[in-house]
């Protein structure tokens, strides 16, 4: 998978973590492979698992230097496997361990955008009263679910835009319209591997390979070349977790 994702010119990678075994696991991947990188963090859906040790756990996990970001965090009110007020517990508890060691935030929203956008504004707000580093990059809403009047809002408080596979799909005019006009300056690819394949690979196994497919259509909707696509969302990305690619 690694061998493809470099023949296809994908050259850094991070894996976030959804528990804190997984976020274990991303760390020690991202230990294991040059140019792979880890997120620390516990998803919404899996907010059940937080017990009084888990901030400890992330924050001591955190340390590795491979560690560029808290995630994936956020809100889902689509699989509702955890009560809301658990999910924004959990949250709020990251947000803070994010302030904590200076390391931006991957969102995940899934039919909470609307909730969860005034808790990032609210904690935006007070990165920039106390003159926090992380307010001029406090993040990524990954695979972005929303509209364009709240893209911009997101884009105007440094925060990253994510585009997935979907935004290849014939159905999804509203990605493709938003998507269309967004600043490439505030984009990122990524694959939310493994799911959310890109067109023509709906419906199987996502992977890093599969980015410039993402890369391609953004190019095709901004009407810009592939290679300025390329050449941005590269240096974002580096912006935004303050990696370089080891060649
Ligand atoms: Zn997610």
């Amino acid at each position: 998978m690694f061998q493809r994702a470099q023949e296809n010119r994908v050259n850094q990678m991070l894996v976030p973590g959804t528990t804190l075994e997984t976020s274990v696991e991303a760390v020690q991947l991202s230990e294991q492979h040059a140019n792979v990188y880890a997120a620390v963090g516990v998803h919404p859906n899996d907010a059940l698992t937080w017990t009084a040790s888990t901030l400890a756990g992330l924050e001591e996990l955190a340390r590795s230097t491979q560690v560029v970001a808290i995630g994936e965090i956020g809100l889902d009110f689509y699989r509702q496997y955890a009560p809301a007020p658990v999910q924004m517990q959990v949250l709020a508890a990251q947000l803070d361990l994010a302030e904590k060691l200076d390391l931006p935030v991957i969102i995940h929203t899934r039919q909470s955008l609307a909730e969860i956008w005034p808790i990032m504004q609210t904690w935006h707000d007070h990165l920039v009263h106390t003159h926090h580093p992380l307010a001029d990059r406090p993040g990524v809403f990954h695979s972005y679910e929303g509209d364009l009047s709240t893209a911009i809002e997101i884009t105007q408080r440094n925060f990253f835009i994510g585009i997935s596979g979907p935004v290849t799909y014939k159905n999804a005019s509203l990605k493709q319209q938003v998507t269309a006009a967004l600043p490439i300056t505030a984009i990122l690819t990524e694959t939310d591997a493994p799911y959310l394949p890109p067109h023509p690979f709906r419906g199987q196994r996502n992977e890093p390979a599969y980015i410039p497919l993402i890369a391609q259509k953004i190019a095709d909707l901004l009407v810009l070349p592939l290679e300025i696509v390329s050449q941005n969302t590269v240096a974002n990305a580096e912006r935004l977790f303050r990696w370089r690619a080891i060649v």
